[in-house]
């Protein structure tokens, strides 16, 4: 008998990717094979996002693809999944009737049910799939109960709730135990994880004390809730990687406050300077939201000078999109896109200009990177601060801690010579 072979496209956020794997497993279980060329599947599952519009955008556009698919092979079990899948359901529905099954962020528990409707284990190669990825996302929490003004998340995923630190620790354990190095905690909001009493802090002390966890990453984190312990546990503690992902957002008080983002300018700036003088290696990136309802050229230059004070290892720079359900939506005051475009192309050079300069310092150091994948002789690496590294290598070094010489530095990477 053939292996069904299973396609999945992983639209948005690293929460995606952490329950496309999810997904990824329950099909290898029931013995399906996961190809990376979609003409080859007999499955395909698209996992939505629905954060900004172009999102939503890129998901239609892959299903009027995968209907010609249909076409010509009607065999074809295609499935929605994720945010968009949440709450379009009716409209996926309407719109591509070709779609097999559409099951929302919040009930992808039970997606083994819901795909078995459509195919049988097959039971000569059922396995469980080997995991040797360096890294691995773990989901710490669902849901965010914080409605930043502007933001489809809460009403999408649902309030926040902590997953049980056991369970946590019992898939920490079981991806170490398989060859993973790296561990990735997410949630909308890390920073105000609590199960029955355990506090994000002592769950980071809890996952490094499991011997072979080598590194450990999280994000994203929530300027109101960065605490203080947090701070000195990230400093004292080596396995914690020294990147902390910190959105502001904007630079400009009234446009904090119209997002509902329960912190000001000050306040951001003084967490800010109080991480890098207890963490001096710390790399710090972060969010920006071009175009919010009412923004003015004065909003704009207060992101702006923000930016170029803060000097941020990293910007991810966004330009608003309006959300159905959110409170932003509704606002009248919007800015014209010519608007939106010309602030975001300026902050985006300056921004780059300030990344490229901060690595620079890297030039002609040798630091300690993780290689994450060698393809065609270039190993792809990461170091502790979350930048990509480049080298030449015959090896493969994939999943080794090894030395590298910087010789080149980018925006967001950087390449060097192996040690
Ligand atoms: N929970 C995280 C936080 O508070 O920073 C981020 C989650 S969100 C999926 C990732 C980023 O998308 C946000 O930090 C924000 O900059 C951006 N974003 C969210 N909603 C947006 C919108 N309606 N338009 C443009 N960007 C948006
Ligand atoms: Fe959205 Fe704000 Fe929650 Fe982040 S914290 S997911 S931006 S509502």
């Amino acid at each position: 008998m053939k292996n069904i072979k299973f396609y999945i496209e992983t639209i948005g956020c690293q929460m995606n990717v952490n329950d496309s794997d999810k997904m990824a497993e329950v099909l290898s279980e029931k013995g399906c094979l996961r190809t990376q060329d979609m003409s080859q599947a007999d499955i395909v599952i698209v996992n939505t996002c629905s954060v900004r519009f172009s999102a939503e955008h890129k998901a239609y556009s892959l299903l009027g693809r995968l209907k010609e698919q249909k076409d010509i092979n009607p065999d074809l079990i295609i499935g929605v999944t994720g945010c968009m899948a949440e709450y379009a359901a009716k409209e996926i529905k309407s719109r591509c009737k070709y779609v097999d099954f559409v099951l929302g962020a919040k009930k992808v528990d039970l997606f083994s049910e819901t795909v078995s409707k459509y195919i049988s284990v097959q039971p000569e190669s059922k396995y469980k799939q080997e995991n040797s990825e360096v890294f691995k996302y773990i989901t710490i929490m669902r849901g965010c109960s914080n409605f930043c003004s502007y933001c489809i998340v809460p009403h999408v995923r649902g309030p926040e709730v902590s997953i049980d630190y056991n369970q946590i620790l019992k898939e920490v354990n079981e991806t170490i135990d398989a060859g993973t190095k790296e561990i990735i905690l997410l949630g909308q909001n890390v920073n105000s994880y609590n199960y029955n009493g355990v506090n994000f802090t002592q769950l980071l002390q809890k996952i490094s004390q499991i011997d072979k966890v080598q590194r450990i990453r999280f994000m994203t984190n929530h300027p109101k809730d960065f605490s203080d312990e947090l701070i000195d546990e990230i400093a004292t503690n080596k396995k914690i990687c020294r990147h902390i992902h910190l959105p502001l957002q904007s630079g400009s008080d009234n446009i904090l406050k119209a997002m509902n983002r329960k912190y000001t300018y000050e306040q951001y700036k003084n967490l800010y300077e109080k991480i890098k003088n207890k963490i001096p290696d710390i790399n710090i990136t972060s969010d920006i939201i071009i175009g919010f309802p009412g923004e003015t050229d004065s909003d704009f230059q207060d992101t702006f000078n923000a930016s170029r004070q803060l000097q941020f290892g990293g910007l991810f720079i966004f330009k608003y999109s309006p959300r159905p359900k959110t409170y932003a939506a509704k606002l009248k005051n919007t800015v014209p896109l010519e608007t939106i475009k010309k602030r975001h192309t300026l902050l985006l050079e300056d921004s780059n200009i300030i990344s490229k300069n901060i690595n620079e310092k890297y030039i002609d150091k040798t630091i300690e990177v993780l290689v994450e994948n060698v393809n065609d002789g270039i190993a792809e690496a990461r170091n502790s601060q979350n930048i990509k590294i480049f080298f030449d290598t015959k090896e493969n070094l994939k999943g080794k801690t090894v030395n590298v010489k910087i010789t080149k530095v980018l925006p967001n990477s950087m390449s060097g010579i192996l040690q």
